[in-house]
């Protein structure tokens, strides 16, 4: 309400922008704040502090801009899937669409160093970490991805790391946690709750209130409090940043549409945030539709969820009826969160972006689709944007042009993947 204050004190001001977002006190529109204990403020201020100063050094994002090329292998390229827009485009001629597609291209985010986008914000937050004199860094991981990823960072900044991880993912997700070690982080097994994600997000906040003098918690998406969202938004719009320069340099304009997979929100921010304001360039975020609709078989907080409160930020929340955080389902690990980042709801409710949700079945075939068409293996997360940007596709123009982020790579999930295909033709 205070923004509309302002608009009618001052009539002559340009509308806001949609990317000139969160506000000083950390508010993407109503969303966003800092929901944390009192003992949490001091180091979120200082975090807040450090960052304001970073924003503008040249120093400091020339270092990241280095480790980026020579670390992460960056920038990633943009590919042309010239067998997945036929594939799109047989789906056009039996949907009516007159057998036309938009062109299909991949952001191979995949390609990066260990695998997946998180890099780009582990490292800019382990160079944050230096900058604070912190020694120490902690995080929470699911599949392990954001785990491999710090403690990558860790490795190469000379930190100590310590990661946060459900004793059920641990059992799922062997062989990250065996990289993890190798790397020299130590993995802490978080056996409260469901021993996943949520749970070991909660111990990484437990750890830090005891621990914030000489520890930075590196959170893993545009989650948590102020300002984290912003600070793992930005670290990751080198992702939309690239995609912008290379699509007017091999398309020769914007594309039509960017499809990204929304978890936590991290990619999908990356991607979306330097085209916001480009408002011909439609936003599609793809949730996990999971096994149902109902309650619990899925994890798609944008589609059927309600504001709430959910690790220290006001956002979308997959709650029960009354208001406990409801449990989530889908088969991709990374996607498997009950909140989303709150930069993401303010784009729901603004409508700027679009989300919607591809379910466990879909996301397995865009899965082997995407691997057999182009010899791309992709994670399951980034198999759901696959498979609503085909979707997409093949209802336009044979001119247009579809982005997707592929986020990851599906080494990871090669194990779970043959269980799944198994259990499908077992089944039909
Ligand atoms: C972690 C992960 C995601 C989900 O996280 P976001 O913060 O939503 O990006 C998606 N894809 C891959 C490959 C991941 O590792």
């Amino acid at each position: 309400m205070s923004g509309m204050t302002t608009f009618q004190a001052d009539p002559k001001a340009p509308p806001p922008k949609l990317s000139d977002v969160p506000s000083p006190e950390g508010r993407f529109g109503a969303f966003g704040g800092q929901y944390v204990p009192e003992t949490l403020m001091a180091a979120l201020a200082q975090l807040e502090q450090v960052y304001d100063k970073v924003r503008h050094d040249r120093e400091f994002w020339d270092e990241l801009r280095g480790l980026f090329a020579t670390l992460v292998g960056r920038p990633t390229p943009l590919y042309k899937a010239e067998r997945l827009t036929a594939h799109a485009a047989e789906l056009s001629s039996r949907h009516g669409n007159g057998g036309q597609a938009a062109t299909i291209w991949l952001k191979r985010e995949d390609l990066a160093h260990t695998g997946a986008h998180k890099i780009n914000n582990t490292l800019g937050q382990g160079l944050l970490t230096k900058r604070m004199g912190k020694k120490r860094i902690i995080a929470e991981t699911g599949a392990g991805q954001h785990g491999v990823a710090s403690a990558t960072a860790a490795a190469h900044l000379g930190l100590e790391c310590d990661v946060y991880m459900g004793s059920e993912d641990v059992r799922r997700q062997r062989l990250n946690v065996i990289r993890m070690r190798i790397l020299g982080a130590r993995v802490i097994e978080v056996d409260s709750g469901s021993k996943t994600l949520k749970d070991a997000t909660n111990e990484a906040m437990r750890d830090w209130m005891g621990s914030v003098d000489g520890t930075h918690y590196i959170i893993g998406s545009v989650v948590g409090p102020h300002p984290f969202p912003m600070i793992v938004r930005d670290f990751q719009s080198i992702i939309g940043t690239e995609a912008k320069a290379q699509s007017l340099r091999y398309i020769g304009r914007l594309p039509d549409a960017i499809v990204a997979c929304v978890g936590g929100g991290s990619n999908a921010a990356g991607i979306f945030y330097p085209f916001i304001d480009d408002a011909k360039v439609q936003l599609i975020g793809v949730e996990a539709g999971g096994r149902s609709r109902s309650a619990g078989d899925h994890a798609a907080t944008l589609s059927f969820g309600a504001p709430g409160v959910l690790h220290g930020t006001l956002s979308y929340v997959l709650q029960n009826s009354d208001g406990q955080t409801a449990d989530v389902h889908s088969c991709s690990a990374g996607l498997d969160y009950p909140g989303v980042g709150p930069e993401h709801s303010y784009w729901k409710d603004s409508g700027r972006v679009t989300y919607t949700a591809a379910d466990d079945a879909q996301a397995l075939d865009a899965f082997t689709l995407l691997a057999r068409t182009e010899g791309i293996i992709p994670a399951l997360e980034t198999s759901h944007a696959i498979s609503e940007a085909v979707r997409l596709a093949a209802t336009m123009k044979a001119e247009q042009h579809v982005l997707v982020c592929c986020s990851g790579r599906g080494d990871k999930d090669v194990d779970e993947a043959a269980r799944l295909l198994t259990q499908r033709d077992e089944q039909r």
